[in-house]
């Protein structure tokens, strides 16, 4: 793999202020797969200040010609595909062929949307005896995690620049190799200096230094909720603009009417693509009493056919985290119908694609985010039962229903707590908004929500 041994400021690759580094894993076998600088509160200060500087001109850019260097990135995007997936696959495990689609292909998407709306969206509108402008926050921080490395770049990303905003963009420690591929796209793209800057490091050094600057205006941030309230805080306390993008652990309701097999299969396969690190994934199933046997034997017999082709999670942490959980699953009563919490294998950080029954909603397994390959099925008796178990959790960031029918899976999902549901096993949707309710979150990504987030008002009167 190709590492920069820089940080990309001010539309150059730049020594780092100090020499700490950052090795990559590669987590299906353990194996470094390169190398870049850990940044430290300095280079946050020289990036920002970089961004900064690059702000006024780029706000003052029209939209037509922010969105046309958008579309540049995406082209940009498009032509490094392979190199894409391929990183995405060295340094977070995912199989190749999922990169190539998920990670590699719907960042593509995203920042296509964006080029086109920066050209057609309104950033002027009229109300009464007011014009009211939409403008750029300013400076937005970028703080990202590793389990979509490239598309929670670009979400954040695309619709601030699309916005008139400059970025600083803090990746995950343990997949900053695709975020340098993201910096060399924004540059051949020509995405003028200081509009985009990359400073690579440890959350707790360049990411907290990030959050905390003065002269970032806007701090979005993406990844656990508990790394999430501490920068909420600390924008509060400054009175800086924060999206938060956190937890989840969404539900997989099934309803009588359903077509059983269909909803199980969705629902497991949902859960394992990625190797269950999607803050999205419906790791809840409910079903009802009357089908709870059936839907237990189909999701086991689904799961085990991903035995092998799973990737691994992303580091040691994290699977020494999901087998724990297996663990404590066990502990409090459920029962495992498929996988376990033994390593499948001598080398990486592979977890078996576990599915548990007999879940009751107080088990620690059925309230916490795993992020693991791991789905647990809840019974309930009746609808009700199974709207106080969907919306039974801290978190609200997405679900799935499915029914007899569209009509009566709408209804039970207007009732859910949550910012996304899939109806009947509906498509993902680019445009569509995607965020919490609850804790899973502040703000909205993707689309024109998605852009809003990066703007402000200013109305004037005459
Ligand atoms: P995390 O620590 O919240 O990481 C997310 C990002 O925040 C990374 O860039 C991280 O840097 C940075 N960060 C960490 N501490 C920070 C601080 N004090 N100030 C500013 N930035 C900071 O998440 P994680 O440790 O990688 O994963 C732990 C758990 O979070 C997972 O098991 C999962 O439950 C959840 N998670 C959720 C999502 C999601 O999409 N909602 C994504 C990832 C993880 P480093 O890379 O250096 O830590
Ligand atoms: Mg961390």
């Amino acid at each position: 793999m190709k590492a920069h041994d820089g940080m990309y400021i001010g539309g150059a690759w730049r020594p780092a202020a100090g020499t700490d580094t950052i090795t990559v894993l590669n987590p299906a076998d353990e194996q470094p797969v390169g190398e870049v600088p850990a940044g430290t509160a300095e280079d946050v200060d020289t990036a920002v200040r970089a961004a900064r500087e690059a702000f006024p001109a780029w706000a003052a850019t029209p939209p037509a010609e922010r969105g046309a260097l958008i579309g540049a990135l995406r082209d940009q995007l498009v032509a490094r595909k392979d190199e894409i997936a391929e990183t995405v696959t060295a340094e977070l495990g995912s199989p190749l062929q999922f990169s190539q689609m998920v990670h590699a292909g719907v960042p593509i998407l995203v920042a296509g949307s964006y080029a086109e709306l920066a050209a057609t969206y309104a950033f002027e509108e009229k109300i009464g005896n007011s014009t009211v402008y939409m403008e750029p926050v300013g400076v937005v921080g970028a703080i990202t995690p590793w389990n979509y490395p490239l598309h929670q770049i670009v979400n954040k990303v695309a619709p601030a620049l699309a916005a008139g905003c400059t970025v600083v963009l803090k990746p995950a420690e343990d997949t900053p190799l695709t975020a340098q591929l993201f910096a060399e796209a924004a540059h051949e793209a020509g995405i003028p200096a200081g509009v985009f800057n990359l400073v690579t490091g440890l959350g707790a050094v360049a990411g907290q230094a990030l959050a905390e600057h003065e002269g970032v205006d806007l701090v979005s941030f993406t990844g656990s909720t508990a790394v999430g309230k501490q920068i909420g805080a600390i924008a509060g306390a400054a009175v800086k603009r924060v999206a938060l993008e956190l937890g989840g652990k969404s539900a997989n309701v099934i309803l009588p009417g359903a077509d059983l097999t269909k909803a199980v299969k969705a629902g497991v396969a949902n859960v394992m693509s990625n190797s269950g690190q999607t803050c999205s994934a419906w790791t809840r199933m409910l079903v009802d009493s009357a089908r709870y046997d059936e839907a237990v034997e189909l999701a086991a017999e689904a799961a085990a056919k991903y035995g092998s082709r799973i990737g691994p999670v992303v580091n040691a942490k994290q699977q020494a985290r999901v087998r724990g959980y297996i663990d404590k699953g066990i502990e409090e009563g459920a029962r495992v119908v498929a996988g376990g919490s033994e390593a499948p294998r001598e080398q990486g950080y592979y977890v078996q694609p576990t599915v548990f029954a007999d879940v009751t909603p107080d088990m620690t397994i059925a309230r916490e985010e795993i992020f693991g390959p791991v789905v647990s099925i809840i019974r309930y008796e009746d609808e009700d039962e199974a709207l106080r178990i969907a919306n039974g959790t801290v978190y609200g960031l997405a679900g799935a229903v499915w029914a007899a029918d569209d009509a009566e899976a709408i209804a039970f999902a207007r009732r859910m707590e949550t910012g996304q549901v899939d109806i009947n096993g509906g498509s993902f949707n680019p445009l569509a908004p995607f965020g919490g309710y609850k804790q899973s979150g502040v703000g909205r990504e993707l689309g024109p929500h998605g852009l809003t987030e990066y703007l402000q008002t200013k109305s004037l009167q005459f």
